[in-house]
């Protein structure tokens, strides 16, 4: 086949993100109950049904009072709780008990805390003075009603739930997952049942890669491990490509009997990259037949693994509507020094330990499950950065 260049990580995933967002079709919508809804793909923008709060609100157990009355002594009218409407209203020198969560009554502009005041045969004391607008939530100051609560295209988290819960959305439109393939390749196959020979391998691709894909909200449809053979693989990838998203591992490099790419071929496929400047997951492929995107994964483990994470993730992300894939960087502080050799963008096993301190762990290569298995995040070493010191911040990539 012809080479594409070799490209750079970014350069990579700028073509991902291109590629699948110029072509991806609309979902499919269901609505589903708001409790099964973590994690899929909101399909319509939900707006705020009113106010939230919806009248100013106390933040604290205290009292309600006029500001410009502290500090000094005033008159207790009365109480609110929480889920009761207010049935006073505060004067100069006047306050009513106020608990946490309810309505301020009118005429007070601030709430002091029961802990910063005394009270005497009905009289309040108010020792300091209490700044306006303290301890009061205005009304509308988290959402206005109308404004936009959850945005069209946003994966639904544990946090995104709480807020269409507050808004009173008990449905809620989602598109449908994308179904996505896992087609692994290789002679030394066995099933993770079966007991392999010394010289074979259980196929722990399959496995990692269903997960991921779950995890990522895609729903896996794993196909039985193929041969080393260009017909078993072009058979294979008959059924493969009847699905969303086509994964691929194993048989990518420049061996033999790598026949992922030729096999490929057979179905007119385009080939946007085959080379990616990083490690693990160099040989790294990506490409359309028909209408259905593939990426071959190299199929060493940590290989397999990584590349899903930061390649195949976001086709899948985008096949499933949302409408910006992210990959989750952060920056640590290196507990020992580090080195490699420049060239590459790596992402090696690490782990981020007591206050963001990140340690990376000892690995033999992108076959090494155990180290990967022991990590809880990727140290990300820059490919124009031979070495960073102990105590210097690095990007990782929280994405294990
Ligand atoms: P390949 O990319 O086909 O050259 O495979 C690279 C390495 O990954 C070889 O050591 C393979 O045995 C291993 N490997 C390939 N496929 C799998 C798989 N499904 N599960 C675990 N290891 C694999
Ligand atoms: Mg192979």
């Amino acid at each position: 086949m012809a080479h594409v260049a070799a490209l750079t990580f970014e350069q990579a995933r700028a073509v991902i993100l291109e590629r699948v967002a110029g072509r991806a079709a609309r979902p499919a919508v269901e609505a589903v109950p708001l409790d099964a809804a973590c994690g899929r793909v909101l399909a319509e923008t939900v707006a705020a049904d009113r106010d939230y709060p919806p009248e100013p609100r106390s933040m604290r157990d205290g009292f309600a009072l006029q500001s410009s009355s502290t500090p000094g002594e005033l008159r207790v009218l009365g109480e609110v709780r929480a889920g009761e409407p207010c049935r006073f209203t505060v004067g100069a020198g006047e306050a009513v008990e106020i608990m946490t969560g309810a309505s301020v009554p009118e005429g007070a502009d601030a709430v002091v805390m029961i802990e910063h005041v005394s009270v005497q045969d009905g009289r309040l004391r108010v020792p300091q003075p209490v700044e306006p607008g303290a301890n009061v939530s205005p009304q509308g100051s988290s959402l206005r009603a109308g404004a936009v609560a959850v945005e069209s295209g946003t994966r639904l988290s544990p946090a995104s739930i709480a807020l269409l819960a507050a808004v009173g959305a008990a449905q809620v439109p989602v598109f449908a997952p994308p179904r996505v393939a896992v087609l692994p390749t290789g002679d030394e196959l066995v099933e993770i049942g079966e007991r392999p020979e010394p010289w074979q391998i259980r196929n722990s691709n399959s496995h990692a890669l269903a997960a991921q894909v779950r995890r990522a909200g895609g729903v896996p449809v794993v196909l039985p491990p193929v041969r080393d053979r260009l017909e078993a693989t072009v058979a294979a990838l008959q059924e493969a490509l009847k699905q969303d998203l086509v994964l691929l591992s194993g048989g990518v490099s420049a061996g033999k009997y790598d026949l992922v790419e030729q096999a490929l071929e057979r179905f007119g496929a385009s080939f946007y990259f085959d080379r990616v400047l990083i490690q693990p997951g160099q040989p790294c492929v990506f490409g359309r037949a028909g209408e259905t995107f593939f990426f071959g994964l190299p199929g060493n483990p940590a290989s397999t693994f990584v590349c899903f994470e930061i390649f195949a993730r976001a086709a899948l992300d985008l096949l499933g509507g949302v409408a910006q894939p992210q990959l989750p960087f952060a920056y640590a502080v290196l507990a020992e020094p580090f080195r490699h050799r420049p060239g590459l963008t790596r992402f090696l096993p690490a782990r981020l330990e007591d206050g963001a301190r990140l340690h990376p762990i000892a690995w033999g290569g992108s076959g090494d499950v155990r180290a990967l298995a022991g990590a809880n995040c990727f140290l990300v070493a820059d490919p124009d950065r031979p070495q960073y010191e102990a105590g210097e911040l690095i990007r990782v990539l929280m994405a294990v």
